[in-house]
């Protein structure tokens, strides 16, 4: 068997070409333009790669894009006037500080800091909270994005055996909730999983967050499941690979993401499918 491809990159090109049209209706309903603010601190180069990709999403949709490219030094306190000022902006919709950040600022105050309905990036505790008690308001844009693409395979999830490995705030764990409000059987795995080989052959679709190169063996996939992989890892050599052997996986699988070229367009498209709709609701 060689497994389908689930091809992100088209996928969320769909997406935003929807989301492009959605917006030049409201342009031509009078309404106003979406408008998403991101604020960059330091000069991580993976950082300012993945702003500038947000960037000219956002442009490219027909969004205002209200760029911060802050200093690294700029103090935390500056940060929170910062987004303070954002909060009761009307022509601001959506609020995403790119993370990480530099030491001296603390992820969590930040985070709490963004008014709930504008959180777009879906990480305050107030979403990630609805998330969890099936009231869904803004979801956190990488899981999401993988359930629209798995919603393009046509496969059932209700009762499926899903494994997540990777239990992070931005990723695992928000995939949890979304494939258990799906009705999937799920079980999450992390660094102190006894045998994850095991976990992972017994699953109907395996989702994969870790950050480890190629971590999850072709061997170990169950004939038939389908395999989501959210890693990306930069080699020695300048490639990007995902966290899942995948040409090995890909010969038992049903379904599978490349990297890249997977999951990661899809992030993009849906932090901007979340901006429009803070705009829409308001
Ligand atoms: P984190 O480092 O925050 O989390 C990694 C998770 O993997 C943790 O839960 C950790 O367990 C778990 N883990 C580590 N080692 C093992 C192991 N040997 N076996 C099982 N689980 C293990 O990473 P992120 O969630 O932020 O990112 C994960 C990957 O996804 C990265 O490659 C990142 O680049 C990518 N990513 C891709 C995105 C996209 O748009 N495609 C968006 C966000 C991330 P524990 O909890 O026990 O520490």
């Amino acid at each position: 068997m060689s497994a389908k491809i689930l091809d992100g990159k088209a996928i969320a090109a769909e997406l935003r070409a929807s989301i492009k049209t959605e917006v030049d209706q409201l342009i031509s309903q009078g309404k106003q333009r979406p408008g998403l603010a991101v604020i960059l601190v330091g000069e991580n180069p993976a950082s300012q790669v993945y702003v500038r990709n947000k960037k000219n999403a956002c442009k490219e949709a027909g969004f205002n894009d209200f760029a911060y490219d802050l200093p690294a030094t700029t103090s935390q306190a500056d940060l929170l006037t910062l987004i303070d000022e954002l909060n009761d902006r009307n022509d601001v919709h959506g609020i995403l500080v790119q993370l990480p950040l530099p030491d001296h600022i603390d992820p969590e105050t930040v985070i709490e800091s963004i008014t709930p309905s504008k959180d777009v990036d879906g990480f305050h505790p107030y979403n990630v909270g609805r998330l969890a008690t099936r009231m869904t308001k803004l979801a956190p844009c990488t899981p999401h994005g993988v359930m629209t693409m798995l919603s393009k395979t046509g496969i059932e999830l209700r009762g499926l055996n899903a494994v997540v490995v990777g239990a992070s705030n931005i990723v695992g764990v928000p995939m949890t909730l979304e494939l258990l409000n799906a009705r999937a059987t799920v079980t999450v795995c992390h660094s102190a999983t006894k045998d994850l080989p095991k976990m992972v052959s017994e699953a109907d679709l395996v989702v994969v967050g870790v950050g480890i190169p190629e971590m999850v063996k072709g061997e170990w996939i169950k004939p038939g499941a389908i395999v989501i992989d959210v890693g990306i890892n930069r080699m020695d050599d300048g490639r990007l690979c995902g966290d899942v052997e995948f040409a090995t996986a890909q010969q038992r699988a049903s379904w599978i993401t490349p990297v890249p070229g997977g999951v990661g367009p899809m992030t993009i498209a849906t932090l901007l499918e979340n901006t429009l709709q803070v705009a829409k609701s308001q």
